[in-house]
């Protein structure tokens, strides 16, 4: 007569599992299903790098964080989603085997050190919740406030509460998170102030190191492709083929636009003779004699011109980029000549 229907837990309310128990990893089937279907339409595509990267911050981690807003997500749910996450920036698809080039953790680092500056799922999903133990702190005008107060909290103070045996699962986990959190800030603070979920997940990540890369390797000079390839290079992450042959994924090292060394980034970048080639041009146009076989010291010796107003340093780099990317194309799609009719 009312027009509603009786329905058994878990139910579905604005395209979400409800439950009062702890969600298990085949009611969030849903959400990784959901990324799934996303990456499958996107992988037809060709993406480049730096779309693949926006996709991931702006389409599939947004997807979780509306999830993150209402429940605390199981962690084997957790490690499905950045397994999605991280096959679609290495490959484009939703399956990838083996081990991605950098792990997860610092891939959420923030740029400035050494990062992409992905949402961490676990911490981004931590702070959602906490964003419920503020609204209860701050007594908020909503009924599931209200009726945490009448019904659990009664008088008690919330900082001092203690979940009782027989609560839900859902419940006590909220309690254990705010135990957690109170000993973390000033309690009178955080209840009288406004909560934004992004504050307190900026607030979670603080503390990573500054790299000194980062700056030269994010240039706004710089295509999205090669900084990415960069970023992956000062980390000895390329996938030369020596480390091909270390993962069993390939038998010949050797390098094959040369045919007489082992395929390294230190050799693409700097021994290679058709990189070498490349790389005294540059050099001989900055009018710099230093001999160093080292990404990093390149690109301290580029910070440091930079300040001293050297203003070629940034195209330096950017030149270096652009040789290696042809050079990272190993021949297969452009011949040597064009390599180094490029660089010139
Ligand atoms: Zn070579």
């Amino acid at each position: 007569m009312s027009g509603f229907t009786r329905e058994d837990l878990p139910f579905k309310y604005l395209g979400l599992p409800i439950c009062a128990k702890r969600i298990s990893k085949e009611e969030c089937k849903l959400l990784v299903d959901k990324m799934i279907a996303r990456i499958k339409v996107w992988s037809t595509r060709n993406l480049s790098y730096a779309g693949r990267v926006v996709l991931i911050n702006s389409v599939l981690l947004n997807i979780h964080a509306y999830w993150s807003q209402v429940m605390i997500l199981p962690k084997r749910v957790v490690a499905d989603i950045e397994a999605i996450c991280r096959s679609f920036l290495g490959k484009g698809q939703s399956v990838m085997a083996g081990a991605g080039n950098i792990a997860w953790k610092n891939i959420c680092k923030p740029k400035k050190s050494g990062g992409i500056c992905f949402m961490s799922i676990h911490e981004w999903n931590k702070a959602a919740v906490i964003k419920n133990i503020w609204a209860i702190a701050s007594k908020k005008d909503n009924l599931w406030v209200k009726w945490v107060h009448n019904v659990y909290i009664n008088k008690d103070s919330w900082w001092e509460y203690e979940a009782p045996i027989q609560s839900s699962w859902y419940w006590k986990k909220l309690v254990e998170l705010k135990n957690e959190w109170k000993d973390q800030i000033n309690t009178s603070q955080f209840a009288a102030g406004n909560y934004k979920i992004s504050d307190v997940y900026n607030h979670m990540t603080v503390g990573n190191q500054v790299c000194h890369w980062s700056k030269q390797v994010w240039s706004r000079m710089n295509i999205p492709k090669h900084s990415f390839l960069l970023w992956l290079a000062v980390q000895d992450r390329l996938k030369t083929r020596r480390r091909l042959v270390r993962f069993q994924i390939a038998t010949d090292a050797q390098c094959i636009l040369c045919n007489e060394s082992d395929e390294t980034a230190e050799h693409l970048y700097f021994c290679c003779k058709f990189s070498k080639e490349c790389l005294e041009q540059v050099k001989a146009w900055l009018g710099w004699g230093a001999t160093t076989i080292s990404l990093q010291e390149i690109i301290r010796w580029i910070n440091r011109a930079k300040k001293s107003k050297f203003g070629r340093a940034d195209i330096s780099l950017h030149s270096l980029d652009f040789s290696l990317s042809y050079l990272e194309n190993r021949g297969a799609f452009y011949g040597r000549e064009t390599i180094l009719k490029c660089s010139r």
